[in-house]
């Protein structure tokens, strides 16, 4: 117990790929040649593979907010009403960003803990005819639920909205059928299933998407996605790079595609579900039961304690990092992530610790039982007989 390994089990930033760690030591490379227009190209048709779409793909220095930002500042217009579906933290973020960009946000709110339905987004469009946009969260990191989007999305492809999706902690842990369902921007980050450090966001954009952006009005100069397009085209940023992350997402892709995205959605699926299964078993309750994201599961601290605690047991214990809840959620939950480069040996010893946690704080625990249940999902999904 003298040795305590450093593990990152949050919902952003994730456990690094060791190789896309590896590879960022080559950044001595200047960005306006031809190795870094090689490996520029190379990455961003990699990313449009493990994303899955025919769209444009398009890479922004930021973290995933910026990628956020720039489809606000590049595709719409002062005063154009919006539609944003919230269930928590993140979707306050579409809120407050829309209507720092003086759009007319129309919002959707669901209670932490609950999810916007594609029956509300339906009724709201046809009382609202002349909204231009939807914005919502793919999976809603702070509270740990996942939005329907395929029903949303067919709902939206319907009218002149587009629809624009934050999938931060969605992609790599839900199926996300971009131009099957009708996705017109598909949003992510590099510190969550990439599995890389933060510094990147991406951005998908569909026809539908830079049409609608030709008549945008709104300030933008940085995030500038026509230019970036533009640069994208001949392997080139529109500014300097993140050399760095680059290569280090280079590194990733590649891994992912040997993987299989699909697999790799699988695979957080799995691991959220055994997580359910043995917070379940320990006799705590899940904070959003009605639609579970793979990205992180949500607990609920047991009744009368502050989830602070286990989030400390967890660092001072074992060195590992999760999550509290944040806002409002702060001492309620504790959130334990999925996505990326996680593992089943991770879960067991997740669920084991906190096994142990909640033992030294006199929750009565039964030592191994948490971790049966985990085991017992593995042991389904691997055939293992029993
Ligand atoms: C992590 C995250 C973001 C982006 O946050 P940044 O700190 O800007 O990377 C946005 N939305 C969701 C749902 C997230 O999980």
């Amino acid at each position: 117990m003298h040795i305590r390994k450093q593990r990152l089990l949050t919902p952003g930033p994730t456990p690094l790929y060791p190789p896309a760690l590896h590879a960022m030591m080559a950044s001595d490379i200047h960005h306006r040649t031809e190795d870094f227009r090689k490996l520029y190209g190379e990455t961003l048709a990699d990313l449009k593979q493990v994303l899955g779409t025919s769209n444009d793909v398009l890479i922004l220095v930021a973290s995933g907010t910026g990628a956020m930002e720039a489809s606000v500042s590049n595709l719409f217009s002062r005063g154009e009403k919006v539609v944003v579906c919230y269930a928590g933290k993140f979707g306050e973020r579409w809120l407050e960003m829309t209507k720092a960009f003086g759009l007319n946000a129309i919002p959707l709110k669901a209670e932490y803990g609950d999810v916007v339905t594609p029956q509300r987004l339906e009724a709201a469009l046809e009382a609202e005819p002349d909204v231009k946009g939807v914005f919502i969260q793919a999976s809603e990191t702070s509270t740990g639920a996942a939005h329907d989007i395929q029903a949303m999305g067919r709902i939206v492809a319907k009218t002149s909205a587009i629809f624009v999706i934050d999938a931060i902690t969605g992609l790599g842990t839900m199926p996300l059928d971009i131009d099957g369902w009708g996705l017109d921007v598909v949003i992510g980050g590099s510190q969550k299933a990439f599995m890389i450090p933060p510094g990147l966001a991406f951005l998908s954009v569909s026809a539908k998407a830079w049409k609608k952006g030709e008549t945008s009005d709104l300030p933008h100069y940085y995030f500038d996605l026509k230019k970036e397009k533009k640069n994208a085209d001949k392997g080139e940023s529109a500014y300097t790079p993140s050399t760095s992350l680059i290569l280090a997402l280079n590194a990733a892709l590649k891994y992912i595609k040997s993987v299989g995205m699909d697999k790799l959605v699988a695979n957080a699926q799995l691991l959220a579900k055994a997580t359910r299964a043995a917070v379940t078993e320990l006799g705590l309750e899940l904070f959003s039961p009605g639609s579970p994201a793979a990205s992180v599961t949500a607990v609920k601290a047991p009744p009368g304690m502050d989830s602070g605690l286990i989030v400390k047991g967890f660092r001072t214990r074992f060195g590992a990092i999760i999550a509290n809840g944040q806002g409002s959620m702060k001492g309620q939950i504790f959130r334990v992530a999925h996505l990326g480069y996680f593992d089943f040996a991770d879960v067991f010893a997740i669920v084991a610790a906190l096994e142990i946690i909640l033992a030294a704080e006199g929750v009565p625990v039964k030592f191994g039982a948490g971790v049966a249940a985990a085991q017992r999902v593995y042991a389904e999904a691997a055939g293992v007989a029993r």
